[in-house]
């Protein structure tokens, strides 16, 4: 977020490159993680699809970020068959259309947004059916507020998703599947972690230490659940907060 867009579509493809070294390195866990409740294929599924975008990425010519965006959503849509491919890589697409005046907290939040509402929309999926929408709707939910209610920085910002996406995906332990191949399983799902919200984390967790990188900061060190609860047994109250009946 350099407000060059030569040089954020350049992050964009170092970002890239990160979550499919990442991802290779993953990639026997999360095949384990789909051995127990789907079919073992989803560490190949990522590893080959982000190895195939990054390599597509660094092959355009001083991208901006949106075209970094939508040719990383279509070489994933090419390359992954089953599920993941058209939800990673299609939403990708869809969303970069948010990008088109470069990348900016606000631009960041509308891309997300839409990337989660088109996850949803595809797959038919929501918070506990046992997907990675487990993980991505607390990771955008806490990215927006953090950004405009909060006004933090997006770095931090960023930190607090991933911090708010890993606990999606310890959400994903103790419920039954009603999407995709888990859910054939019925109740023998439960107490199995979500693949495909695993992916996810990992994906945000690098796209948060290229961002740190490309500042030149530490990843921050934050935790999601803001304000924290009082420990002093008196209720939180905020006399400024508005009246939720005014909404
Ligand atoms: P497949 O299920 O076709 O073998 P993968 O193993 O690559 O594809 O991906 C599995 C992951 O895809 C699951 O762990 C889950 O997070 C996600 N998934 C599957 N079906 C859906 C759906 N309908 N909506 C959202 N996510 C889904
Ligand atoms: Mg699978």
């Amino acid at each position: 977020m350099s407000g060059d867009g030569r040089e954020d579509g350049a992050t964009v493809v170092r970002a890239v490159a990160a979550v499919a070294d990442r991802l290779e390195d993953e990639r026997a866990y999360l095949t384990e993680l789909d051995s127990a409740i789907g079919d073992a294929d989803h560490g190949g599924n990522m590893a080959r699809g982000w190895a195939a975008a990054a390599e597509a990425a660094r092959e355009l010519d001083d991208p901006d970020p949106q075209t970094v965006c939508k040719t990383v959503g279509k070489t994933l849509m090419a390359e992954v068959g089953g599920a993941s491919g058209p939800l990673f890589g299609g939403s990708l697409v869809f969303a970069s259309a948010e990008l088109d005046d470069g990348l900016t907290p606000e631009s960041a939040v509308a891309f997300a947004e839409t990337y989660l509402e088109k996850v949803e929309d595809r797959g038919d999926a929501r918070v506990g059916d046992q997907t990675m929408v487990d993980a991505l709707t607390p990771a955008v939910h806490t990215f927006k507020k953090s950004i405009e209610t909060d006004g933090l920085p997006p770095l931090e910002a960023l930190a607090k998703a991933v911090d708010a996406a890993e606990r999606g995906v310890a959400f994903t332990v103790p419920i039954r599947a009603r999407k995709g191949r888990a859910s054939y399983l019925g109740w023998r799902s439960v107490g199995h972690q979500d693949p495909g919200a695993t992916s996810t984390l990992f994906i945000l967790e690098e796209l948060l230490a290229t961002a740190a990188d490309a500042l030149g900061a530490e990843i921050p060190d934050v935790d999601a659940t803001s304000p924290t609860i009082p420990d002093d047994g008196e209720e939180a109250t905020d006399a400024s907060a508005p009246d939720p009946e005014d909404d």
